[in-house]
C-alpha cells in the first residue's frame, strides 16, 4: 500500500493557517500566546484553562471585505513549538507544519541574536513572516530603533516598499493582539490562499508534534492533522509505531470523534512513542501498518548499531 500525500485537487477546501511564534528569549512569545488564547476563550472558562496540548486553535472575526462589517469568523491554529531547532529539524524531514511565522521582537531590547536566527529559520522554511514588535507598553520601548534594526535584516513593511506586516503589541496590556490576529488572517487570505487548502475526505496524514508514555493511558501523542480527517478507530502509522486511535481529545481536553485539516489533537492507541516530527498516516489495514512499522524499526535498529560499531 502506498503512503501517499497526494490530494484530489477537486476536493480541496480552505483550511486554517498554522502559526508559530518565534523570537529571542524573554521577548514575549509565551506571554503573547497566552494572551491570544485567553482573549479567545469564554470568560467563564478562563480560570479553567489547562494547557492539554501545545497546539490549539482560536477563532477570530475579521471585517468582511464586501460589507466592511466584522462578520467573517475564521479559525487560526497556533503551535507552541519547542524551539527554533525543532522547527528546522521538522522542515528538514519534510514536515512543513507551519504556514506563518510571527517573529516577536521586544521594543525594549530590539533585534537580538535569536531574532536573527528566527528570521533565518523562517526564511529557510519558506514560510510567510509577520513581525510583532512587542512590549510597546514598556517605558524604555524604542519602536523606531527596532524598526530600523529589522530593516537591516531586510524585513520591510509595505510603507517602505516591502510586503511584511508589522504589528505593535503588548502581551501585558493586550494592545495590538487584535491587530496581530487580523494580520494573520490577512496574510492567509492574500498570500497563502492557494496553500491553505486541504482535502478533508481522504485518509488523514500529518505530523506528530509531541509524544510521551503515560502509566495509565499508554502512549499519548499530539498530532497535527494536515490533510484528510482523522477518526476514532483509525489505524495510524507514525514513524516506526502503529496502533488504532483509541481516544482523541481536542485542545480544550474534550473528547472528539474526528479531526479535520489544521487541527491539533491528542491521541492514544499507538504501541510505541514516536519522535516529535514523525509523519503519521491513517492506513486501511492493521497488517500494512505493522509491516511498515517493523521494517522501519529494523532500519532504525541497524542504523544505531552501525553508529555503535563505527
Ligand atoms: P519568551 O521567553 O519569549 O516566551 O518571553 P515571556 O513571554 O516569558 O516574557 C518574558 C518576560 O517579559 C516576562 O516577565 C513577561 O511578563 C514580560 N513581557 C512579555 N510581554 C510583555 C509586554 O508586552 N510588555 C511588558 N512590559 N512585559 C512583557
Amino acid at each position: 500500500e502506498r503512503l501517499t500525500r497526494e490530494v484530489d485537487s477537486e476536493k480541496l477546501r480552505p483550511r486554517p493557517p498554522v502559526v508559530t511564534i518565534m523570537g529571542h528569549v524573554d521577548h514575549g512569545k509565551t506571554s503573547l500566546l497566552d494572551k491570544i488564547r485567553r482573549s479567545n476563550v469564554a470568560a467563564g472558562e478562563v480560570g479553567g484553562i489547562t494547557q492539554v496540548i501545545r497546539a490549539w486553535s482560536v477563532t477570530h472575526k475579521i471585517e468582511d471585505p464586501e460589507t466592511g462589517e466584522k462578520v467573517i469568523e475564521r479559525p487560526i491554529t497556533f503551535l507552541d513549538t519547542p524551539g527554533h531547532e525543532a522547527f528546522t529539524k521538522m522542515r528538514a524531514r519534510g514536515a512543513n507544519v507551519t504556514d506563518i511565522a510571527v517573529i516577536v521582537v521586544a521594543a525594549t531590547d530590539g533585534v537580538m541574536p535569536q531574532t536573527e536566527e528566527a528570521v533565518a529559520h523562517a526564511r529557510a522554511a519558506d514560510v510567510r513572516i509577520i513581525v510583532a514588535i512587542n512590549k510597546v507598553d514598556a517605558p524604555n520601548a524604542n519602536v523606531d530603533r527596532t524598526r530600523r534594526q529589522l530593516y537591516n535584516l531586510e524585513l520591510l513593511p509595505d510603507d517602505m516598499g516591502g510586503d511584511i506586516q508589522f504589528v505593535e503589541t503588548s502581551a501585558l496590556t493586550g494592545q495590538g493582539i487584535d491587530d496581530l490576529l487580523n494580520a494573520i488572517l490577512i496574510e492567509a487570505e492574500i498570500n497563502l490562499a492557494d496553500d491553505l487548502q486541504a482535502d478533508p475526505d481522504r485518509p488523514a496524514f500529518g505530523t506528530c508534534l509531541e509524544a510521551y508514555m503515560t502509566s495509565d493511558e499508554g502512549v499519548m501523542a499530539t498530532v497535527l492533522v494536515q490533510q484528510g480527517t482523522l477518526k476514532l478507530g483509525d489505524i495510524v502509522l507514525c514513524g516506526a509505531n502503529f496502533g488504532r486511535v483509541r481516544s482523541m481529545q481536542n485542545d480544550l481536553g474534550l473528547s472528539i470523534e474526528e479531526a479535520g485539516p489544521s487541527t491539533p489533537v491528542l491521541i492514544t492507541g499507538l504501541g510505541g512513542v514516536p519522535n516529535a516530527d514523525d509523519p503519521f498516516y491513517a492506513v486501511d489495514e492493521l497488517t500494512t501498518a505493522a509491516k511498515i512499522a517493523e521494517a522501519r524499526e529494523k532500519k532504525d535498529r541497524e542504523a544505531s548499531l552501525n553508529r555503535f560499531t563505527a
